[in-house]
This record gives structure tokens, sequence and C-alpha cells, in this order.
């Protein structure tokens, strides 16, 4: 049995720094805002390379707080992409604002820069590009994009914690960078949490106020915010687990890397533009064939999925918002990409097993 993503494997590897940590958060009773929060808080600020980075409840949370900080509402439209996660989606209708989706780069499957410009309109105020899988987007082009036409640029960064653009890490390129700490994730706690990175102090000050009821001095209340923090206990294992990072995701582009080297001529595996870190979140591929891969995979007690099935303008959701918009590169991807296993602690053993069942499925 070969799991999608193995988080006891790494528990165990953890165990004995994780539970004194934990135990050490009860024991302090300091559980909302408490001292690992700030403590992790600051750490991740420094790795990222931003000045301020404030946590929040979730990943969705964290684009929600986002957006409403950069003043983004009722009427403004925020161009992303449609082959994501929809909470990226989602976070832009909490708001009260549109989200206009413009088509993937089919080696990528991050939003093609090149197409952004025609779907800008008056309303347009920002554009959240995803660094899906863990490949960063084309920062340099997007944000040249957002520099001509004074938008704001928010990183949606939930699945690339630790990736680099043009030597910079994600989340620190645009003016907000939204994190997700789901178990799953690169850097994942053990429940839900979340983190926005902000280029200045002003944004930082502002989402502070927003994920704690609108209030900066206690008990009084000059907006209307939300219950959406981090819990300490979860910001103690996030801070066991932000010290190896870095080697977390160099397992995983090991795996990567092997697994395209086994499977290059089979299928198209996943494509680095050599400008940035891909850390691999997902180990995304496409085949004609999908089907029947995931068929035989599936006999031999190995797990695979597809991210995503339907791209979000096809969602029964946004079916009156997008009506007939046809963005025929995220549908040939959604209709022909699949997903291995990865995750760090992943053996070459279980690659070449995953690799070979793969062949087996293609070629018999
Ligand atoms: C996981 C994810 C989110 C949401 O994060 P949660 O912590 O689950 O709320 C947002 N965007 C993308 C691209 C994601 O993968």
């Amino acid at each position: 049995m070969i799991p999608m993503v193995d988080l006891k494997t790494q528990y165990h590897t953890l165990k004995a720094e994780i539970d004194s940590a934990v135990l050490d958060a009860i024991e302090s009773t300091q559980f909302i805002l408490g001292p690992n929060v700030t403590a992790f808080e600051q750490e991740s600020a420094s790795y990222l390379g931003v000045s301020h980075a404030v946590s929040c409840a979730s990943g969705t949370d964290a684009l929600h707080l986002a957006i409403l900080a950069a003043g983004i509402g009722p009427g403004d439209e925020v161009i992303t992409s449609p082959f994501t996660f929809i909470a990226t989606a989602e976070a832009i209708c909490y708001a009260g604002a549109t989200p206009v989706f413009v088509d993937i780069d089919p080696q990528t499957f991050n939003i093609d820069p090149a197409l952004i410009e025609k779907a800008i309109t008056p309303r347009t105020r920002a554009i959240i590009p995803v660094h899906l899988f863990g490949q960063p987007a084309d920062m340099l082009a997007i944000s040249g994009i957002c520099d001509r036409h004074g938008l704001l640029l928010i990183e949606d960064c939930a699945q690339s914690f630790g990736a680099k653009a043009n030597n910079m890490m994600t989340g620190s390129l645009g003016m907000l960078g939204c994190f997700s700490f789901f178990p799953s994730k690169n850097l994942g706690c053990y429940g839900d949490g979340g983190m926005i990175s902000c280029a200045t102090q002003e944004l930082a000050d502002k989402i502070k106020v927003l994920r704690n009821h609108g209030s900066k001095v206690r008990y009084h209340h000059h907006l209307i915010g939300y219950n959406s923090r981090l819990d300490d206990i979860q910001a103690a294992i996030l801070r066991v687990k932000l010290k190896r990072i870095d080697l977390f995701n160099a397992a995983r582009r090991r795996v990567a890397h092997l697994y395209s080297d086994l499977l290059s001529d089979l299928v198209t595996v996943p494509f680095e533009d050599g400008k940035g870190t891909h850390v691999y979140h997902q180990y995304t591929l496409l085949t004609d064939r999908r089907d029947a891969v995931m068929a035989r995979l599936s006999e031999r007690q190995i797990a695979s999925a597809v991210y995503y099935p339907i791209p979000l303008h096809k969602q029964e959701v946004f079916a009156e918002a997008c009506g007939a918009t046809c963005l025929p590169v995220a549908e040939e991807v959604a209709s022909r990409c699949m997903s291995l296993p990865i995750f760090p602690e992943m053996s070459d053993e279980q690659v070449r097993l995953v690799a070979a069942t793969v062949k087996e499925a293609l070629v018999g």
C-alpha cells in the first residue's frame, strides 16, 4: 500500500520533538495567540525574507483576510487561475468581489501571463497567481503587468512553502502571500492553519485586527472582524517542521526527479522552467490513458488522484457567472492530468514500484 502522502512516517521520525513541543504548549495554557504563534510568525517571516507574517486559522482564511486587507470588495474584479483548488476563488467571492479566470500555461499549469492583459477591465483590482503543485508562477511577467496597470499582487502559496522564483521565496514577491498548513501541504500542521506574509507593517497590522474580532485593544472593536487564529499547539508543531522544510522539499524534488527519469518516455512529466525551484507539492503528469493507469495503480494498492478534474469556470457554483467561458488549456489539462504519490519520506524502491506500475498499464 503506497498512499498519496504518508503523514505517519513523518510523525514517527519527529515524534520525540513534536510530542514535547505539544506538551509544553499545553502546559503553558496560552492556547490562543500564545508564545509559539509569535515565535512561528517571526521564524517564518525570516525564512521567507519578508518583514511580517501573520498566522490565521486556514489557507482559505489567509486568502480571505489578505483580500480584505488589500481593500478589495464588491464591484471589484480579481484575476486568477481556473486550475486551482476552489478556495482561491471562494475567498474572492467572500469579499464580494468577482473572480475572473484566465487560462493556464500548458507546461507549468500556472496562469498564462500572455493572456492576462486581455482580461483586465476598469474594475480589475488584483491578480492572484497560484503556485500550483509547488511550481512558482511566472512572477517576473505577472509583477510587470501589475506595475503597468496599477494592480495589486497577492500570491496563493498554499502549495509552495519554500519554493523560490528568481531566487526569492514565493510569498515575498507580491504585496501579500497566502499560505495553508493543511496537514498534507509541504509545511503542514495537525489540523487547520494558515498564514499571510506581508510586504508592509500596515498590512500586517490590518490583518492582525481582522483575524481577532476587529480588535487591537481588548474589548475595543473598530471594525467587524473574524475569529481566525492559529492555535498555539499547531504553531508549536509547525516550528519543529519549519526547521526541516528545506530538507523535506529537497526530498520531494529527489522523488520527483526519479519519477521523471523513469517515466519521461511514457507520459508528459512535470516541466521545470529553470527560473525557480519547484517544490513538488504534487507530482502531476499528463496522459491520454489516465483511467487505465489509475485502475492499474489501484489494483496494486497504490494511490493516485486527479488534481483537479473540473476547472473552476466549469464548476456548477460558477455556472451563471462563467456561462459558456471556454479556457481550452485548463480544460485539456484537467481531462488528462493525474498525480502520483509523493512525500519526503518516500523511498526509491517505492518510487520505482509506482513507476513500474504506470509503465505496466501503458505498455503492458
Ligand atoms: C489548500 C489550498 C488552499 C486552502 O487552504 P486550506 O488551509 O485548506 O483552507 C487554497 N489554495 C490552494 C491552491 C490550496 O491548495
